[in-house]
Order: structure tokens, then C-alpha cells, then sequence
């Protein structure tokens, strides 16, 4: 389709459109538009938009999104299951569906924005886990019509990094991504307030999934309400004597040990304290509850959540020597 609206397939909300949109239902469907050459450049492929942000109110080329769907077991034994999932799956929808199975793996992960490609490409995380934990393989097809498996251990994982955000693997279409999930519990409690949220009870994959959701909601805005990307900035990791100075200036810093030479520093709290929570520039906003989302507060343009995000740069540059980068990926 030519001149597509993609307000509905992007979560900060924006009024953009895409010169060409395409989608396709099978790995046969995507080998045919690039047999006969209907991708044209230049091109993206989404998902659920959840972490894109476009930044002119036209995308001059094609956008592809997939509607693979579908999990299928591959494996199983009395201690894990194997699944294959289709890329354009909401990645959502697949959690549920593992709770409900009794399989566990991705209950922290619950309610995130976005589908199984993305998740596989973006290495998403919540509450002490992520997606790698969970990956085994993931199947692609390239520009070129070649299909490749990777392996896990082939994707260069690491906090919310990939083999397939590097710019020379750009071309790379992921189709199918496969998981291993545990049939015995093994649960990750000790992030953020989960063990408070479930408030004394045994966890359950089902109890874990209520309570992560419970807390996303009391602390994230609702895309469909107030158009925002999630995390807008990544967490700086910085040097640890760097970060030994700053805790003389400020001794209630927040912080995670990466190793012995690094620290991560929430991106959230140096935000907060340059003053931006709840602040706005124009129609765009540093959401009132949690100062790493920026949001969409009225009819803003990527050109003024660009212009905010520059400025939030800017101060924490300024009082704390620290550059954030966008989590974000600009369109
Ligand atoms: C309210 C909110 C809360 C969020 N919370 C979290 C959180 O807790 N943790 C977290 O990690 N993230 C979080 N996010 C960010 C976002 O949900 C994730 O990054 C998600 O994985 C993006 O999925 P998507 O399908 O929307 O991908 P998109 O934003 O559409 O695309 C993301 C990237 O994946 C690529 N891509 C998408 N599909 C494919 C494919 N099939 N093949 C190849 N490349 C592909 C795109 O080109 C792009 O580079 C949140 C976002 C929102 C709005």
C-alpha cells in the first residue's frame, strides 16, 4: 500500500506516513517481494513500533511488518519445552500463553510492547531478565533471500544489544525465533519490588505475571492513552572511579554493579535530578511518574520529542559529565 498512515503502528502516536507499507504471512510471502524487487530503498522492517521514533512526518520508503504468528512445539522433556514462535507474534501474547501453559522462563517479561522479532533483535529485559535467557535460535532471512539460523550464542547478547542492531546486519529479516522454557520453576524475585508486589504469597508463573503487571501499570503509561517509546534512554555504564566521585557529590545515587571496573547508573534518576520530571517542551513531556519516558502529550511531532530528548541530554551532560543515548531507535 502507498502513502500509509502509521499512527497505528508506531506508540508514541505520531501523524507519520510511510511511502510504501508491505506485510507478509510466511517466509514464501517475504521471499516473493524481494524476488521481484517491491522492497524498495530505502526500507525498514518493524514490529509493533514500541521502540521506534520517526522523526519527519514521511518515511520516503518501504516499511515491512510481519504477520507470522504462531508457536509451535519443537521439543520437550520432563524438564523444558522448545518453541518455535513467529516473528510478528505480540510478544505479549506469547508470554500469556506460557503462563497459562505452566511454562517457566518469561513471566518477568510480561507485558512489554512489541513482538517476538523485535524482542529478539531489541534483547528486551524487565525486572532481572531478558530475552536472551530464554533464546536458543533464531531464524532469518537477508535481502538477498538466504535463510540462516543463528544460534544464540551467535547474536553478540548483551544489555539490550545485539548482532542484528549492528548497522552491517541491517539488511537481516527475522522470521522465527526459538526458545527453551523451564517446566520446573526457577524464579527471578529479587528485581525492583516483585517479591513485595506478591506480597507473601508461593510464586506461580501466573502470580508472578500478575504482580509484574500490576507494577508496569502503576508506573508506565498505557501507549493507547499517552503515546510514549517505554525507556527512552538506555542506563549509562560508566567507570567506577567515575562513579565513586559522583557518589561524594551525591551519596543517595542508585546504582548496579556491572563488575568490578563498571557501574550502571539509572538514566531515570539522573534525569529526575536535573529537574525534567513532569517537565514539557512544547507538546512533548518527561512523564510525571518516571523520568526515563518521554510521552507524546498532545499532538507532538517526532521533531519535538527529538528537540526535548536533546535537551534531557544536554542537562544530564551538564551537571553530571554522563551521556545518555537513546534506547530509542531513530527514524
Ligand atoms: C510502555 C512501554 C514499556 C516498555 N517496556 C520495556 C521493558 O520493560 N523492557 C524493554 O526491553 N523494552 C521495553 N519497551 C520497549 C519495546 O517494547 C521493546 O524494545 C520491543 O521489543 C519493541 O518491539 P516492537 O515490535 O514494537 O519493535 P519496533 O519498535 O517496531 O522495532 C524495534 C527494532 O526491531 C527491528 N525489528 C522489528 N521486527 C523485526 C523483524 N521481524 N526482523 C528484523 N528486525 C526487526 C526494527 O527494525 C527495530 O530496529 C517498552 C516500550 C513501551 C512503549
Amino acid at each position: 500500500m502507498n502513502d500509509f498512515p502509521l499512527r497505528g503502528h508506531n506508540t508514541f502516536g505520531l501523524d507519520v506516513r510511510a511511502a510504501r507499507f508491505l506485510e507478509y504471512t510466511s517466509e514464501e510471502e517475504l521471499e516473493e517481494l524481494i524476488h521481484t524487487g517491491q522492497i524498495t530503498e530505502p526500507y525498514l522492517h518493524i514490529g509493533g513500533g514500541s521502540n521506534l521514533l520517526f522523526t519527519d512526518e514521511c518515511y520516503p520508503g518501504t516499511i515491512l511488518h510481519s504477520c507470522i504468528r504462531g508457536i509451535s512445539v519443537t521439543s520437550e522433556d520432563d524438564a523444558s519445552i522448545c518453541l518455535r514462535v513467529g516473528a510478528g507474534t505480540v510478544w505479549d501474547d506469547f508470554v500469556r500463553q506460557c503462563v497459562e501453559n505452566g511454562w517457566q522462563g518469561v513471566e518477568n517479561l510480561s507485558l512489554i510492547p512489541g513482538e517476538v522479532g523485535a524482542a529478539a533483535v531489541q534483547n528486551i529485559g524487565a525486572y532481572g531478565v531478558e530475552a536472551k535467557d530464554v533464546i536458543t535460535a533464531i531464524e532469518t532471512l537477508d535481502i538477498s533471500g538466504h535463510r540462516k539460523t543463528y544460534p544464540a550464542e551467535a547474536c553478540g547478547y548483551a544489555y539490550r544489544q545485539s548482532l542484528f542492531k549492528r548497522p552491517e546486519m541491517k539488511p537481516t529479516f527475522i522470521t522465527h525465533v526459538h526458545f527453551r522454557l523451564n517446566k520446573a520453576p526457577r524464579f527471578h524475585l529479587d528485581y525492583g519490588a516483585l517479591r513485595e508486589a506478591l506480597g507473601g504469597q508461593a510464586p506461580t508463573v501466573a502470580l508472578v505475571r500478575e504482580a509484574v503487571i500490576r507494577i508496569r501499570r502503576s508506573k508506565l503509561p498505557d501507549p493507547k492513552e499517552l503515546g510514549n517509546a517505554g525507556s527512552f534512554f538506555m542506563n549509562p555504564i560508566i567507570p567506577r572511579a567515575r562513579f565513586e566521585e559522583l557518589k561524594k557529590e551525591h551519596p543517595s545515587i542508585p546504582h548496579y554493579d556491572v563488575d568490578e571496573n563498571l557501574v550502571k547508573v539509572p538514566a531515570g534518576w539522573l534525569i529526575e535530578q536535573c529537574g525534567w520530571k513532569g517537565k514539557s517542551l512544547g507538546p512533548a513531556a518527561v512523564y510525571s511518574k518516571q523520568a526515563l519516558v518521554l510521552v507524546n502529550a498532545g499532538e507532538a511531532t517526532g521533531a519535538d520529542i527529538v528537540h526535548l530528548a536533546r535537551a534531557v541530554q544536554a542537562s544530564v551532560r551538564e551537571k553530571f559529565d554522563i551521556n545518555i543515548q537513546p534506547e530509542v531507535l531513530f527514524v
